[in-house]
């Protein structure tokens, strides 16, 4: 299953979750998230690009958010309990 990264569309109405983007596993053919499922406030999805494994994307993105590690780490486990 792809990965996708969403984050938050309206940062200042954004919790910490999508502020900062998160990952989700979805089939191909769901939907594309439209809300975060957390907070409920628009989200937009992160192109990726395709064939990227789970930890080079999560390194890319943590590389591209420098300085939200810590963040990142709490989010990322929060959204593994999901699955
Ligand atoms: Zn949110």
């Amino acid at each position: 299953m792809p990965l996708y990264v969403y984050e938050a569309r309206e940062k200042d109405r954004s919790c910490a979750k999508c502020r900062d983007g998160f990952e989700i596993m979805q089939r191909l053919d769901e939907a594309r998230l439209d809300h975060c499922p957390y907070c409920r406030s628009p989200v937009i999805r992160v192109i990726q690009a395709p064939g990227l494994t789970h930890s080079k994307t999560d390194l890319h993105y943590r590389a591209k958010r420098a300085g939200f590690h810590t963040l990142k780490k709490v989010q990322k486990g929060e959204y593994e309990k999901l699955y």
